[in-house]
């Protein structure tokens, strides 16, 4: 295992205390350095909110994104360099929400990114309003008597949509979401990791409270992850009892492995430039 040290950013985090963020934080370095993958080979590519301020308070590559756009930009960095470990960071909001339709796509691809929602049910940085995942019914600032629309279920859809790992984790099991986030990493392809994530400010429902009451792991039961249909039918429990754990994986090629020019190594390691002779064959048949 690496030194935790090699990941520490000089950046001191600005979210409020006791937030799930802090969790996630910890249990991404954790993860990487049992992996022994130094910050030099890994990317961390963010969106917008209060989570996706994470690259910044960790030492590894990192890109703060747009909003909803994580993933995109992370498939296009993963095209470009295969051999770096690739991270999305991003909420709720942003991965389900304006970025849902990047989640479809990247379940389909299969590109291999680990994609790690803070799912915290709720728009934190911008002060509390309804996200895709709050419940029907929930209160808040922009639904003063409750929404009027069904929450997403993320990991419903994920696996309906072909991803090929799917899992929840929790903040306060600390170290299962450490070994969740270690076999997204490995696992080859996309892996989506929805994170329960309580914002202790806005979220007065979601609590850490709510869920210690409510979650146990899959592992400890005899549920099998590589059903898609009992997984499909697993993902729909969200009652008095709720999941942790792998609910989905198998095996298949990834996004990079389709593409026959990343057989000869990562792009940015390539000579692109055309031959001059294959050049001047180029020009005499397009110019
Ligand atoms: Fe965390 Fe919520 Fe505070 Fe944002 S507003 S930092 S999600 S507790």
């Amino acid at each position: 295992m690496l030194d935790l040290k090699l990941y520490q950013s000089p950046e001191r985090p600005t979210w409020c205390p006791g937030c799930g963020d802090y969790g996630i934080l910890a249990a991404a370095k954790k993860a990487l350095a049992e992996l022994e993958i130094p910050p030099h080979r890994a990317l961390i590519v963010s969106g917008i909110g209060c989570g996706s301020k994470l690259p910044h308070y960790m030492k590894v590559n990192g890109f703060h994104g747009i909003h909803g756009r994580a993933l995109p930009i992370a498939t296009g960095a993963k095209l470009a360099n295969h051999e770096l470990a690739v991270l999305v960071v991003a909420g709720d909001g942003d991965s389900y929400g304006i970025g849902g339709n990047h989640l479809l796509h990247a379940c389909r691809r299969n590109p291999d990114i680990t994609h790690l929602v803070e799912d915290n049910r709720i728009y934190g940085l911008t002060k509390g309003q309804y996200s895709p995942t709050s419940e029907l019914g929930f209160i808040t600032v922009t639904s003063p008597e409750g929404t009027v629309e069904l929450g997403v279920n993320p990991l419903a859809v994920a696996i309906a949509a072909g991803a090929s790992f799917v899992a929840r984790g929790y903040v306060g099991k600390l170290e299962h979401l450490v070994g969740l986030i270690a076999q997204g990493v490995q696992h080859k392809g996309y892996a989506l990791i929805d994170v329960l994530q309580p914002c202790v400010t806005f979220n007065r429902v979601n609590t850490y409270d709510f869920y210690n009451e409510r979650v146990y792991k899959l592992e400890e039961t005899d549920y099998d992850p590589h059903d898609r249909l009992a997984a499909f039918q697993k993902a729909l429990e969200w009652d008095e009892r709720i999941p942790i754990g792998i609910f989905y994986q198998e095996e298949r090629p990834t996004h990079e492995e389709r593409f026959p020019v990343l057989r000869e190594g990562p792009l940015v390691e390539q000579i692109l430039k055309p031959a001059s002779e294959e050049f001047e064959q180029l020009k005499a048949e397009f110019v």
